[in-house]
């Protein structure tokens, strides 16, 4: 069973984000970049299928600027076989990300696609669904638990409340959520193993896939900055002050 991995090169979460001053999005000059965390949980899950001899290959994508070989390097530490980069400088919507990803698809012809929930940068939580809008496969997002069972795949879902395990006909995708598993930490040998791996780019014109946009961001702010915290004397002060200052009780 071949797996195909998503993964996106994001602001590495111990960053502080700055917004341009111009307010036009996030400052990415000079800035640590890193693999999405719940793409690294989405390559930990297709490295233990192939582990346990479910999966006989992984090979993971990206869609980014040629800086993203660097991700794709780090997958490969981690135990993908393969990577895919298609390369863009352009920022790009979720649609034409999926577009992209199902013109991989289309070409690799996977049985199991494996994506992130989400992407810590732009939280926008959907390309996994269009994803599998657009090629027709069984969809399991937010997956805690995923076990291959012949041609199905049952996926423990986290959903509001409790669990749901659905039963997924194969070729299916995964989105994963962050109790599915803890990836490991890429070792030495497989960091200098990894650069000898097959990374091979395409471009979305090569793909035939049009990335053309319909949502256009206006603007982005920083959140409000909180005035500092001050020491009351007494209780009475307090609920003087919850009562006239915050107006809470
Ligand atoms: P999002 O819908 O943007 O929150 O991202 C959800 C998941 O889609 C990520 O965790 C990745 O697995 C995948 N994804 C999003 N953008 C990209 C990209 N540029 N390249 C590869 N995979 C991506």
């Amino acid at each position: 069973m071949k797996v195909l991995v998503a993964v996106k090169r994001v602001v590495d979460f111990n960053v502080k984000v700055r917004v341009k001053a111009d307010n036009s999005g996030v400052d990415l000059s000079n800035v640590k970049m890193a693999l999405n965390p719940f793409c690294e949980i989405a390559v930990e899950e297709a490295v233990r299928l192939k582990e346990q001899g479910v999966a006989s290959e992984v090979v993971v994508v990206c869609v980014g600027p040629g800086a993203a070989q660097e991700q794709l390097r780090t997958a490969l530490a981690l135990g993908a076989d393969r990577a895919v980069l298609v390369e863009s400088a352009d920022e790009l919507g979720s649609l034409a990300v999926a577009k992209l990803l199902k013109a991989v698809a289309d070409k690799e012809q996977p049985q199991l696609v494996i994506l992130g929930k989400q992407a810590i940068d732009s939280d926008n939580n959907q390309t996994g669904q269009m994803l599998a809008a657009l090629s027709g496969y069984a969809q399991g997002t937010f997956a805690s638990k995923v076990e291959v069972a012949g041609d199905k795949i049952d996926v423990t879902r986290e959903v509001d409340g409790g669990l749901q395990t659905v039963a997924l006909s194969l070729p299916a995708i995964v989105t994963t959520d962050l109790r599915l598993n803890e990836p490991r930490y890429a070792s030495l040998p497989n960091i200098m193993k990894a650069k000898k791996k097959p990374l091979e780019t395409v471009t979305p014109q090569a793909l035939g896939v049009s990335t053309a946009s319909t949502v256009s961001t206006l603007k982005v702010e920083a959140p409000a900055t909180r005035s500092a915290g001050i020491k009351v004397k007494s209780v009475a002060e307090l609920v003087e002050k919850l009562k006239n200052e915050a107006k809470v009780i």
